[in-house]
């Protein structure tokens, strides 16, 4: 299977990218080096756009594969070189990735030194951002320094959801690759090509409206299907004041727990890992003892390295809580995601419109629903959820449960 075969409804980001892998091994195959892979369609920084699911850092990692396969074409997917950038053990590619809510210059600025190195073992040093839109000021400068004056072998992979979400002086630097969401077609049949039974693909196929890891999810993992019918219950739960804030409490603590499942194993190796390296048992970060393995120093050495370590595991678990409430708002996000997409089918449902539905699994409540109010409140009930997902994405300090109770009582009282 090639590295392209996985990006799914995107044949013309494959034909462009494969094209530039292409060029950039023959360019340095003439013996013409990186110039000569520029002149033939080979360029140092790219900037893939893409919706969430799109699948823009699969195809960032897939290109990145490309220029480090040994086989032509590039991309055979089977070699060394594209099996080690698929697995993240690549020596010549370095990705950078935030843990939290941003990804700050400290970060930037070891990509950028190491942008400067020549590649070890194969054509090119390939450095990747998976979130360029949550750069901050400082680190964004930092990277325009080096997207501006280029090591000869670096390539810059940037990923964002938009162009708009990256600085303007960043991505008129870059070769722009917009993937677009796979259609549900799409996504159908590569479920079924991955053995999905089909009434399922169909099923998880829409309801993820192209997001082709959350169809994966969705398709094999029983608690994901329990929560979406739990978010998806929550218009015929919406009676008295009360019931309000109960489901919206209810649509928090499912993200919770969520985000507790996704990073508690994470959080607890990491912090292991880190103890480890830092020669502390668990009763050094309060500074009371020191483990057998910490430096015999005399008292005020031993007080220096505990206080060392408690600092640095406090670091670590600032970093832990900043991307734990990056989880909650990212599972909050695709409940509200599948509430409007139940909206939407209502006033499909209201406006004979005879389009597919989002949740065709949901149709007689959708039907219920259709039934029971004018299109004109369905459209201003869509548009309450829209807004509290673009309030819960602007505002980082916004407190999830008390957007979504406002949401749930907008609901009910629209
Ligand atoms: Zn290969």
């Amino acid at each position: 299977m090639t590295v392209w075969e996985t990006l799914v409804g995107q044949d013309a980001v494959v034909a462009a990218l494969s094209a530039a892998a292409s060029a950039a091994s023959a360019g340095l195959a003439s013996g013409g080096g990186a110039p000569a892979a520029a002149r033939a369609g080979m360029t140092h920084s790219w900037l893939f756009t893409g919706p969430a699911g799109a699948g823009h850092q699969d195809a960032a990692r897939a290109f990145a594969a490309s220029l480090t396969c040994e086989n032509e074409p590039p991309g055979c997917g089977e070699c060394t070189g594209c099996h080690t950038v698929l697995t993240d053990t690549a020596t010549d590619l370095r990705t950078v990735q935030p843990e939290g809510l941003s990804l700050g210059v400290k970060d930037v600025r070891a990509l950028v030194r190491d942008a400067a190195s020549a590649p070890t073992a194969g054509r090119w040093r390939i450095l990747l951002i998976t979130d360029a839109d949550r750069l901050t000021e400082a680190a964004a400068n930092a990277l325009l320094k080096a997207l501006e004056e280029p090591a000869d072998r670096a390539v810059f992979l940037l990923c964002a959801p938009s162009v708009e979400d990256v600085l303007p002086t960043i991505r008129s630097r870059c070769r722009t690759v917009a993937l677009r969401l796979p259609s549900a077609t799409d996504v159908r049949d590569a479920l079924v090509r991955e053995g999905v039974n089909e009434q399922v693909a169909e099923t998880a196929a829409r309801a993820s409206q192209g997001h082709l890891a959350l169809a994966r999810r969705l398709a094999s993992d029983e608690r994901v299907r329990a929560n979406r019918a739990a978010v998806l219950r929550i218009p015929a739960r919406l009676g008295r004041v009360g019931d309000c804030l109960a489901a919206a409490a209810d649509l928090v603590s499912a993200a919770n727990a969520d985000a507790e499942a996704a990073n508690a194993e994470r959080d607890e190796v990491e912090t292991e890992a880190l103890k480890t390296a830092l020669g502390v048992g668990a009763t050094a970060v309060g500074g009371k003892s020191r483990s057998a393995r910490a430096p015999k120093a005399g008292a005020k050495g031993r007080t220096m390295v505990v206080r060392g370590a408690a600092g640095a595991l406090k670091e670590l678990e600032r970093t832990q809580k900043s991307r734990g409430r990056r989880t909650v708002l990212d599972a909050l996000d695709r409940a509200l995601v599948d509430l409007a997409g139940l909206y939407r089918d209502v006033l499909v449902q209201q406006l004979g419109a005879g389009v597919d539905a989002i949740h065709p699994d949901h149709c007689v409540e959708a039907a219920g629903y259709a039934a029971a109010c004018t299109p004109e409140q369905t459209l201003r009930r869509l548009e309450a959820v829209l807004a509290t997902r673009a309030s819960l994405a602007r505002n980082p300090g916004l407190v999830p449960l008390l957007a979504v109770e406002s949401l749930t009582l907008a609901l009910r009282d629209t």
